[in-house]
């Protein structure tokens, strides 16, 4: 079990994690124990995490803990596997963002937490490297 579990921990840290049910043969996030559909067990399902923007906003006033990010740019990304999900995206001006923009997943630090010290990790998006030069084959 040592060998699972490590990788349970790393794939947390490291990977996209949602729930897969094999009766739909859907893969869902945010991870639910229970298929929404059809009420089937699911097991954990880690994403690509790759996806495209589906939409997005810019957000220029931030809640406590953020105001030293605006602005910032906060998308529905869809999944390649399928399922949106909200998350901040990173390295990216706002003007240069458009919809369909190919974006990949990365573990960022999201917000030191004041008194007690603790430093929340979450997933934020960008776009992969060179998107924005022509392949150059
Ligand atoms: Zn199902």
């Amino acid at each position: 079990m040592d060998g699972a579990r490590q990788w349970r921990t790393r794939a947390a840290r490291y990977s996209l994690l949602g729930a897969y049910c094999g009766r739909c043969d859907k893969p869902e996030f945010p991870p639910r124990p229970r298929c929404p559909r059809c009420g089937h067990e699911t097991t954990e399902f880690a994403f690509s995490g790759r996806g495209t923007v589906y939409s997005y906003s810019v957000v220029r006033q931030g809640p406590d803990g953020f105001a030293d990010q605006v602005p910032y740019v906060v998308a529905l990304v869809a999944l390649e596997e399928g399922p949106l999900l909200a998350a901040q995206l990173t390295d990216v001006e706002p003007g240069e963002l458009r919809i369909g923009q190919p974006v990949e997943m990365v573990t960022r630090r999201l917000r030191d937490d004041g008194p007690q010290g603790t430093v929340l990790y979450s997933y934020k998006f960008r776009p992969p490297r060179g998107w924005q030069t022509a392949p150059s084959g």
